[in-house]
């Protein structure tokens, strides 16, 4: 990793269609979050750019079961399923990237998207001198495996933030992993500057926070 390279966060749909109680919720969503958080702040504190990658789908489109595509309805444009987790802290300046909103394509890939004034995810990168992208989000197997894909194809590096994705299905994602290493991809669970192995943390802990009461409890 060149330390002189500016780097920048993307955070891949964390929309409340793909987490719990949405009408595709990816298994471990809500760890992402938590996760993303942390690393939005390391990246925040660090002066980073950073990224929000949004399904946005118009109502009928190639995608949904209704048309013969692949996926339950989800992420609709306007709708509450296409928002943001509400406990996902993007900072002020955090620079949309809309995708899939073409009828006749998926839209796996961030850098299908555009930003709010229709710049392609790749032209805004290369305009802010961004040769390295950080990123992390849902789903491991569909839009973080396209979107690392196309970023390294874009001839940007690409650090994928292990502890915060989560992918559909295990052994797709386990396969994406290998696909997206081979490809050139690199794996941390930290987006601090140059971290050494000594200051990876560990997993996010997965169990539930008490319920206030039992911390006052005597
Ligand atoms: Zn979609």
């Amino acid at each position: 990793m060149n330390a002189k390279e500016n780097r920048a966060l993307l955070v891949v749909d964390v929309q409340n269609d793909f987490c719990a109680g949405g009408s595709l919720a990816v298994e471990g969503a809500e760890q992402v979050v938590v996760a993303l958080n942390r690393h939005i702040a390391e990246a925040t504190a660090a002066g980073l750019t950073v990224y929000a990658a949004r399904d946005w789908h118009p109502a009928v489109t190639v995608h949904f079961a209704p048309q013969g595509g692949p996926w339950p309805v989800h992420c609709v444009q306007g709708t509450e399923g296409a928002r943001f987790h509400p406990g996902l802290r993007l900072p002020a300046g955090t620079i949309l990237v809309s995708k899939g909103s073409d009828p006749d394509s998926h839209g796996y890939s961030a850098f299908e998207g555009r930003t709010a004034d229709g710049t392609s995810l790749l032209s805004d990168l290369k305009a802010r001198g961004v040769g390295h992208l950080l990123l992390g989000g849902l789903a491991t197997d569909y839009c973080i495996r396209q979107t690392t894909l196309d970023a390294l194809a874009g001839g940007l590096n690409v650090t994928v933030l292990d502890d915060a994705i989560a992918g559909v299905d295990a052994e797709a994602s386990k396969r994406a992993l290998v696909e997206m290493r081979g490809h050139g991809a690199q794996f941390i669970t930290s987006s601090t500057t140059g971290c050494p192995a000594p200051c990876v943390a560990p997993p996010p802990h997965p169990r539930r926070e008490r319920p206030p009461r039992s911390a006052r409890r005597r």
